[in-house]
């Protein structure tokens, strides 16, 4: 037989354009159009209803970028369209795909939403709407002569980013984008829909989109092209809806054929994955919050079957405070079943960066939000896009009581193929979580036939495996499941040559997973993204703000718990569980990583600057509640550990210092700082020539390098501005070494400060080098006047000592990574994240460079002539991506870190907290003894507070904080009945016996744990 698939696929390819596609909607008659254009931000439905609405045209503009237009479409039946499926079709103008374009919402004449209009969501039904129309089931279908009427709420949200041109724009701040209108009202007609010609088109394309996944010489693929062939031959073009079931007839037997045995087998679980914020600010997050769960309550009507994860607690809440209809429909969705609360955590939050205690507070207030809303407790966490996950996450995962883990981030890496879709993933701790990595590789799968043969080929764990989840609905700007997409699903069931397709709750998908793969291989460590490694260090205000907000947070409820149990002040439950949230939302994976636009950044640092506000308030009200009445010096030190004679979470009346005084000699060459522990020489061109650990006799810094090195790279990646740095930035450097100034700035015996100016491009750098009396370390505090564009800055740390690894903070612990580039593995991590500190070291001797502001870093080593290995740490200061938000890091910015000299793993641990937690001096009379004291330094207290519950129970969550095993004793200064072990939820696990009054553990390696002590009455 000739060869004629190429004829057949071009005759099908012009039916389907011109023919039956534009069927679908047969007849229809043009509405009329009102318009009214809202001024300023959005507003309420009722507002809009109540506006003064003018006519308008086909064709007419609206919309000046992040505007809200309203319209109003009116129109009546046809006698003749009578007992038809009518409904309304509305073309905004939509230019980008669904989320990335304008947007609708339908609303009835009373106010209530329908569903979302989207450039590939384009209908309103017209059930409910039409006055005399019919009722109950029958609502889809019209009565002739019946009036029609809908609102819509349409938003002018500009494209801010182009693939693949990722080129400036001011779109991205309303400040900036400008007044011109970008969209023109292209269509709003009333329609009559053809449910055969909708089949028939969902028939079509399942099956050529299989044909086109098949093998040439498969008899399914000739099978499939003949029955489409015999199908267009069915086909009237002048009577299409009248042919088009018999187009399907011919279609029937193919589609009919039963999936192999041995078939892949695919959970669809319909889902919107929704930025929080991104290219649009948070308040635009809400409506089309609004928008996708109108769509999707509006599918779950039709479709009994639909199952809807439904991530983010923030987002429900979004609708609890600013939908109330949409937030009961939303209830109703997730009583029947078709919604499901899924995730766990307040946003889909970045995991590299939130600290320990915020990343736990994630899933505290995502999974309670649920129980208290729903009563639903989430079993799967759910992040299929934030930009690497950290090994502190697994503990987390099943401490907040969840059982599963889904991302498909990682399928985005540039170097290595992860080997495994399903696998158990090991955290610090040894904590395993069963793991999934939909091999789809989207989580905006719509069930094209390509995606579902990738998702064939791809899965690595065949023959011990069988199933795979794929997420599918339109996300990232939302717009969620289509009914196209469930007219998809149906077909692809059980379909020959397909994988098998059951749409259904992500949980029954694991527990058959699990269930047949229990002996999965294990994956040790971090799931590091092998991209996007940029996003430790862009908008570096927005991630100062987190890292601050997370320590004055610690201080608001340490000391707020310190003055409630001392029953001096309420504690401020409300205060605090308000701000909770607000550090939890900007942690959302575009917003902490600084890939979003300027708008969200702007109030991003709003935020932040207010909550600072608010909670230096609150420590002040408590602080001075503690220290009583009186004019001494009252030092109170928030960190874990003692210090300087304050011990750990309590507070002292100021000592004499017994620490010698720090002595300055700057009679060249260079300027000396000691402090009897450590010496330190400062160079006529400002840079650290020598950091001398006066105890060991050790030299920090390699032979002939300097220390505390600035660094400018050029920095233009080939792609993704602000979330990408390439390597070959390294390629291009200039080394900072010329000096405006450098003069000793101050010299007192508590502390010798030499003050370093530096001009270069723009910009313009004082670093002031500090020395304090009794601290083994070098301070850096640094002011940058930063006008760069595409520059990355980094201080660098060429350190004598040959260390295998680095050890790097996370949440809870630390992880290692190596430092050498022998695989492709460890080379594609030439940048990496940290929290307060990193180390590097040799057995029994190494350095710590804590930070109070900065994630990243990178490490590197060489081998010197001399035989010696320097191994250089660098920490990454600042960037300038010009995309998405043209003017990202501009302006002034404060930070600070320090090379701890000489430190181990115990030391880091401690510096970090302190650089993070100085100490505060308030006006009083008394210390504060604190309310609970550890007695082994590798046990450290990272949370103090009072119970969620408001029961006035205190809640101390610990950890094994140098990765060895660790006993300890934790007292307190307060009567204790009982303590409880429990979950992150604070919700009892096991009860712990009292000895003496006071709590023995025994912990881990890097094991939680949180105790609820139940004050003595
Ligand atoms: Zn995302």
């Amino acid at each position: 037989m000739h060869d004629d698939h190429r004829l057949v696929e071009a005759r099908l390819e012009r039916a389907l354009r011109q023919r039956l596609r534009p069927a679908l909607h047969g007849a229809t008659v043009p509405l009329d159009i009102e318009v009214w254009h809202a001024p300023g931000e959005p507003v309420p439905v009722s507002d809009a209803l109540g506006a003064d609405y003018k006519p308008a045209a086909l064709g007419e503009s609206w919309g000046p970028p992040w505007g809200t237009s309203w319209f109003r479409l009116t129109g009546r039946v046809p006698q003749e369209w009578d007992r038809q499926r009518v409904e309304a079709v509305v073309d905004l103008g939509f230019g980008g795909g669904p989320g990335f374009s304008a947007e609708g919402l339908a609303y009835t004449p009373d106010g209530e939403p329908i569903k979302g209009l989207n450039p590939d969501n384009i209908y309103v039904p017209l059930a409910g709407l039409a006055s005399g129309g019919a009722s109950g089931s029958d609502q889809a279908y019209a009565k002739g002569g019946a009036a029609f009427q809908v609102y819509v709420e349409a938003a002018a949200n500009p494209t801010v980013i182009g693939w693949p041109d990722f080129s400036p724009t001011n779109l991205g701040d309303k400040e900036t984008a400008g007044t011109e209108p970008m969209y023109e009202i292209r269509r709003a007609d009333l329609a009559v829909f053809h449910a055969d010609v909708w089949n028939l088109l969902l028939d079509i394309d399942v099956l050529n989109e299989l044909r086109a996944e098949l093998p040439a010489d498969l008899p399914r693929r000739s099978e499939i092209l003949r029955a489409l062939e015999r199908a267009l031959d069915a086909l009237d073009y002048d009577d299409i809806p009248g042919s088009a079931a018999a187009a399907r007839a011919q279609l029937a037997g193919v589609l009919a054929k039963p999936a192999y045995a041995s078939a892949h087998q695919i959970s669809a679980v319909g889902h919107a994955h929704i930025d929080s914020a991104w290219l649009w600010p948070l308040r635009e997050t809400v409506r089309k919050v609004a928008r996708t769960v109108s769509n999707v309550t509006t599918l779950a009507a039709d479709h009994d079957d639909f199952r809807f994860a439904f991530s983010q607690a923030q987002q429900h809440a979004w609708m609890k405070d600013h939908h109330p209809q949409v937030w009961s429909r939303l209830k109703a969705a997730v009583e029947s079943g078709h919604v499901i609360p899924i995730g766990g955590m307040w946003v889909e939050s970045d995991t590299n960066m939130p600290g320990g205690e915020a990343m736990a507070r994630q899933f505290v207030h995502g999974k309670r939000f649920f129980l208290d809303e729903y009563g639903i407790e989430t079993e799967v966490v759910w992040l299929p896009d934030s930009f690497g996950y950290s090994a502190g996450l697994p503990q987390l995962v099943k401490l907040s009581g969840h059982k599963w883990f889904l991302t498909q981030k990682i399928s985005w890496n540039q170097t290595n193929k992860f080997p495994h879709h399903t696998f158990w993933w090991e955290g610090i701790d040894g904590t395993r979580v069963f793991t999934h990595f939909p091999p789809a590789d989207t989580y905006n799968g719509q069930l094209t036939g390509r995606e579902l043969a990738h998702a064939q080929r791809n899965y690595q764990d065949k023959g011990s495996g069988t199933w795979s989840l794929l997420p599918f609905g339109h996300g990232d700007g939302g717009g969620g499941p289509t009914r196209e997409m469930l007219g998809r699903a149906e077909r692809l069931a059980d379909l020959e040559s397909s994988p098998k397709v059951t749409v259904e709750h992500p949980a029954r998908f694991f527990e058959k997973a699990h269930e047949e793969y229990a002996n999965a291989p294990v994956w040790v460590g971090e799931l590091y993204l092998e991209l996007h490694r940029a996003t430790y260090t862009s908008q570096a205000k927005t991630k100062q703000g987190n890292r601050r907000s997370e320590h004055l947070l610690r201080e608001a409820e340490l000391w707020s718990a310190a003055a409630a149990v001392a029953g001096r002040l309420e504690y401020p439950y409300a205060d605090l569980d308000r701000i909770w949230k607000a550090v939890l939302l900007n942690q959302f994976h575009d917003i902490l990583p600084g890939s979003s636009i300027r708008w969200v950044h702007r109030e991003a640092e709003e935020t932040y600057a207010r909550l600072a506000v608010e909670l230096e308030a609150i420590i002040a009200r408590a602080q001075q509640a503690l220290a009583g009445e009186g004019s001494a010096d009252v030092v109170f030190n928030a960190a874990p550990h003692d210090r300087d004679g304050v011990p750990a979470m309590g507070a002292s009346v100021r000592g004499r210092s017994h620490a010698p005084d720090v002595t300055v000699n700057d009679e060249g060459p260079g300027i000396v700082l000691d402090n009897g522990l450590v010496r330190v020489t400062v160079d006529e061109r400002g840079l650290l020539r020598s950091v001398y650990e006066i105890e060991s006799q050790r030299e920090a810094l390699a032979p002939g390098a300097a220390g505390n090195l600035l660094q400018l790279h050029v920095d233009t990646p080939n792609l993704w501005d602000a979330w990408d740095v390439d390597p070959f930035y390294r390629n291009k450097v200039v080394d900072l070494v010329d000096a405006d100034s450098v003069e000793v700035e101050s010299a007192t015996p508590e502390e010798a400060v030499v003050a370093v100016t530096r001009s270069f491009g723009s910009s313009r750098v004082v670093q002031r080098i500090r020395v304090r009396a009794g601290a083994c370390q070098v301070d850096v505090d640094n002011e940058i006047d930063w006008h760069e564009k595409e520059k990355f800055l980094k201080a660098s740390f060429p350190l004598d000592v040959r260390a295998e690894q680095s050890a790097s903070e996370t949440q809870f612990g630390h992880l290692f990574r190596a430092t050498h580039t022998n695989t492709s593995w460890e080379t594609a991590k030439f940048e990496i994240c940290a929290h307060r500190w990193i180390h590097v070291g040799e057995p029994g001797y190494g350095h710590a460079i804590v930070n109070d502001s900065t994630y990243g870093h990178d490490v590197t080593r060489d081998v010197r002539p001399d035989g010696g290995t320097t191994t250089t740490v660098r920490l990454s200061l600042l960037r300038a991506p010009r995309i998405p938000d043209p003017v990202t890091d501009q302006g002034m910015h404060r930070l600070s870190y320090a090379l701890v000299p000489g430190a181990g793993i115990a030391e880091a641990v401690e510096e970090g907290y302190r650089i993070n937690l100085p100490s505060r001096t308030v006006a009083g009379s008394d210390g504060v003894a604190p309310l609970v004291t550890v007695d082994n330094p590798a046990v450290v207290v990272e949370a103090v507070k009072l119970a969620d519950d408001q029961s006035g129970d205190v809640v101390v969550r610990l950890y094994e904080a140098h990765g060895g095993r660790a006993a300890a004793r934790l007292t307190t200064s307060f009567g204790i009945d009982s303590a409880q072990e429990t979950d992150l939820l604070e919700r009892p696990l096991a009860e712990r016996d009292l000895a003496d009054g006071g709590v023995e553990v025994a912990l881990r390696p890097f094991q939680i744990l949180t105790l609820r002590l139940a004050r003595a009455s």
